[in-house]
């Protein structure tokens, strides 16, 4: 066994807290470490990167365990979990917010929000800070405020060589680029420094449900009225089945003042005859955590998304099919969903981050969930099937939702989320400061030989 000291505790199979903290949020992921390092500061980061070196053990880095595909959990490897060091100090008069690489997004707006203040943060509380952050983080604020990778001023990591190193403007300004929006290639981010932003704590959201049947008219006004809305509003728009078929459910998420945030539901009430309407002002705080529950664990999880710069009609129409031949089919189809982009996201300079496609119109994602495993293939083929319906449309993929098979099938999903010459500069990064590929477990960049 290791001669190693941690400050943290050091958990093998068959120790107290050894199976709680090798699960993920993906109930599909069932994997082993040799070792978990719960890190309880840098030294502890640092010790587990050459100790995991030493012993020639693959390396995973855990932070909020939501990646579906797993990377933070090696099989046989070490996996370095961060959530011990989940703080976040808030300085209210610089607006700034120092937050650990093994935070929550919810420890993040708790603490802002404490002071009405908040930066863009993903939709599910229980999301890591670590890995939403590397690769981009869209949430409700990002059409106000760029994404969550935008709003990094900073990161103190650890690299592979084990060495501490500050990345922002002035210091590693090409690693800094590249930690925003290039995921967990070149080291472990034991602190953030996040801009913060005077939101309010006030929000309105709006949701309007459509038989299916008669939402395609509905949904073209949607879009319509999405391309000129206000940057305070997120459109959103799903399909579900529901007791009497599938239900289109349309609207938006305003953060700011409700009253203003209202001035748009004439329009979206303009736009068809809704089986149900519901429109709530829930506080920042609550939105945060509204699909906690839908967004939950201990489920098997699959999904497939794109970016679409465009939506045409017949984009429509493959939506609201969800990858099925017609519109009565088995309700055992994924939920699809889209989350518009556009605002501050599409105004920052491309080249300022390696984050790419700041050209989206909307996201979509084609999500199941489900807990026998006798499903799995049936529900991983039929959420492939709606991704793929809407494939023509499609511009690109975000890092974050890449799925295990895109990643393996060569470097083609890679080549989907970024750019040639993106990548090109994201190599020679991962060249520069992780040129043996030590962390790899990830949506890799794999250096030049
Ligand atoms: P983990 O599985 O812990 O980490 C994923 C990977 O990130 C690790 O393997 C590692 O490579 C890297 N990593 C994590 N932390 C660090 C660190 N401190 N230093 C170095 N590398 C690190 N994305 C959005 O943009 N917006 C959303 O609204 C959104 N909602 C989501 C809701 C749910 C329910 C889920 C499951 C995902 C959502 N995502 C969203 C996608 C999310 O950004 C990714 O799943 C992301 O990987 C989650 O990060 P994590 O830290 O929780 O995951």
């Amino acid at each position: 066994m290791t001669t190693t000291r941690f400050d943290g505790r050091l958990l093998t199979p068959g120790d107290a807290g050894y199976d709680t903290a090798r699960t993920v949020w993906n109930a599909m992921i069932d994997r082993r470490p040799r070792m978990i390092v719960r890190a309880s500061g840098v030294a502890d980061v640092v010790a587990a990167v050459r100790l995991a070196r030493e012993l020639d053990l693959e390396i995973g880095v855990r932070c909020g365990g939501h990646n579906a595909a797993g990377f933070a959990v090696p099989d046989d490897g070490l996996m370095i979990d961060l959530t011990p060091m989940g703080g976040v100090r808030v300085d209210p008069a610089r607006r700034r917010a120092r937050v650990q690489g093994g935070a929550l997004l919810g420890a993040l707006d708790r603490a802002s929000q404490a002071y009405g203040l908040a930066t863009t943060a993903g939709n599910v509380s229980h999301t890591g800070v670590g890995g939403l952050t590397l690769g981009g983080g869209m949430g409700w604020l990002a059409r106000q405020y760029g994404l969550t990778c935008d709003n990094v001023v900073s990161c103190t990591l650890v690299t592979a060589e084990g060495e501490v190193v500050t990345a922002n403007r002035a210091e590693h300004p090409d690693l800094f680029w590249a930690l925003r929006g290039g995921g967990g290639n070149f080291g472990v981010v034991t602190e953030f420094a996040f801009q913060l932003h005077r939101t309010g704590t006030r929000t309105l959201v709006a949701e309007f449900d459509f038989r299916a049947e008669d939402a395609v008219p509905v949904i073209e006004g949607w879009r319509d009225l999405n391309a000129v809305a206000p940057r305070q509003a997120t459109f959103t728009a799903g399909v579900a089945g529901g007791p009497a078929g599938p239900i289109a459910t349309l609207g938006f998420v305003w953060v700011g003042d409700p009253d203003e945030g209202r001035r748009l539901l004439p329009a979206m009430r303009a736009l068809g005859r809704p089986v149900a309407t519901r429109v709530t002002t829930p506080s920042y705080l609550e939105l945060q955590r509204r699909e906690d529950s839908t967004g939950g664990h201990a489920y098997r999880r699959y999904a497939k998304a794109h970016y679409l710069g465009r939506f045409p009609t017949a984009a429509i129409e493959a939506f609201l099919l969800r990858g099925a031949a017609d519109l009565s089919a088995s309700p055992r189809l994924p939920a699809v969903g889209l989350q518009a982009h556009g605002g501050a996201i599409a105004e920052i300079p491309d080249a300022d981050t390696a984050f790419s496609h700041r050209g989206t119109m909307f996201e979509f994602g084609a999500g199941a969930r489900w807990t026998d495993p006798a499903e799995d293939e049936a529900r991983m083929a039929a959420a492939r099937a709606a991704g793929a319906s809407l494939e023509p449309y499609a511009s690109g993929v975000y890092v974050n939702s890449l799925t295990a098979d895109e990643l393996a099938d060569g470097r083609g999903g890679m080549r989907r989320a970024f750019s040639p010459a993106k990548l090109a500069r994201l190599t020679a990064v991962k060249t520069a400061y992780d040129p043996a590929n030590v962390f790899h477990l990830n949506q890799n960049i794999r250096p030049a030989r």
